[in-house]
């Protein structure tokens, strides 16, 4: 080993969430030697915050290629991991007239991947109280973001990759990191931190507007739910957020109505949105605030919010509802979708500056390796 360097891979990778962990896997499906430093004692950050929910079926652009490469990634990660998951789709439940037109509109646009649904089967599938119809997303998948970023960290040392958690990336140059347990050496470093991304390299973050978005979380057992649901829910509300949905003509009139007729929603930026974990609680969220540091001071007015708006998707009375969790999870935003630069020869920075880490981050990875060395198959 040089006298220089505590350690000499081909890669080395800061950051242990789902973007560092997808470059991780990228190199060692390469056949590359790969470290991972990570400063907390395991993986704490936005993988873990999540709902899990893979989106694939909504995405466009860029996204939508990360997004369906990401699913074979997952699938595999399943098998080869042992990962939770729900493969059967996700869904939208359309609760009003306007809905169901930018459903059918979007449906149309994508026939091999989006089913529409009649009202009683979106009830059935959803748990909703009451639904004009719905969309079946067929390429979605549920992931357990509390299980998912641990097992694969557990299958990737089972594959030589090697991790220094507890361990902070202090300062990096092409070909060498400084850590706060040494220094690495090594051909390619990917540098996949999140909205952390301004604290090494702020020039570059800057440039591309990065900022910081938080959201405020719960998990709420529904003792009033008859039946399971069958992936995640999404409602007219999320329809307004993501890319796949924005070229449906009927969607300016969803837009109007629900901002119109709930300003607190409108006000808390919420995409009511629910995945069901295996022990049967419901992720619900979520709220949305940007700016350069996230005050860790929640509203409760938040979480009414929240709460109120579960109440009525489920027909449920609000006081039957048992929060057994709420946590505020951060991550990058930007302008673009996507940050991936090369500020330094051989050093790559990798940020999903939007929320849609869970559903793209595999996907991106593997592009990114791939520019760098050789495609692969699943
Ligand atoms: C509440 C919430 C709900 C979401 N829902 C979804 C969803 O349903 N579907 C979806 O696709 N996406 C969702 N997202 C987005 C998704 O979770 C993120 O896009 C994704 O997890 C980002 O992964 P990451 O690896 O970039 O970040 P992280 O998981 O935050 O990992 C970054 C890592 O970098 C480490 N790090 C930072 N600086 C340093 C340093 N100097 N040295 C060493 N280590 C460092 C941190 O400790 C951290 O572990 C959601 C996000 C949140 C917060």
């Amino acid at each position: 080993m040089a006298k220089d360097f505590d350690r000499i891979v081909d890669v080395a990778i800061v950051g242990a969430g789902i973007v560092g962990l997808g470059h991780a896997l990228a190199a060692v499906d390469r056949g590359l030697s790969v470290h991972v430093v990570d400063r907390t004692s395991r993986p704490n950050g936005s993988t873990i915050r999540n709902f899990g929910h893979a989106c694939i079926s909504v995405q466009s652009g860029a996204a939508q290629v990360y997004a369906d490469r990401s699913r074979q990634l997952w699938l595999r990660l399943r098998d080869e991991a042992g990962l939770w998951m729900r493969d059967g789709g996700g869904y939208v439940a359309a609760r009003a007239d306007d809905e169901l037109r930018a459903l059918s509109e979007f449906a149309a646009r994508r026939p091999t991947s989006v089913e529409m649904i009649g009202a009683d089967d979106t009830a059935r599938l959803t748990g909703a109280a009451s639904a004009v119809g719905g969309a079946h997303l067929l390429d979605d998948l549920q992931l357990n973001p509390r299980e998912a970023a641990g097992q694969i960290v557990a299958y990737l040392e089972s594959r030589g990759v090697t991790f220094a958690f507890a361990t902070a990336v202090r300062t990096i140059r092409s070909g060498r990191l400084h850590t706060t347990r040494g220094r690495i050496g090594a051909d390619q470093i990917v540098v996949a931190v999140n909205y952390d991304v301004d604290q090494l390299f702020p020039d570059l973050s800057a440039a591309y507007g990065v900022r910081r978005c938080g959201l405020d979380m719960m998990r709420v057992r529904i003792p009033g739910l008859t039946a399971p649901l069958a992936g995640p829910v999404l409602t007219g509300w999320s329809m307004l957020r993501y890319s796949g949905f924005a070229t449906a003509p009927s969607l300016e009139a969803v837009r109007e109505r629900l901002w119109a007729g709930d300003p607190e929603f409108r006000a808390l930026d919420i995409n009511q949105m629910y995945t069901q974990l295996p022990d049967g609680t419901v992720i619900v969220g979520d709220t949305h605030y940007r700016d350069d540091a996230i005050a860790p001071f929640q509203s409760e007015g938040s979480f009414d919010a929240l709460l109120r708006g579960t109440a009525d998707f489920f027909g449920q009375p609000a006081s039957t509802l048992e929060v057994v969790e709420r946590w505020q999870g951060v991550y990058a935003v930007a302008p673009e979708e996507f940050l991936v630069e090369e500020p330094l020869d051989g050093v790559h920075v990798v940020s999903v500056t939007t929320g849609i880490g869970m559903t793209t981050g595999l996907g991106l990875a593997d592009r990114v390796l791939s520019e760098i060395y050789e495609p692969v198959g699943v």
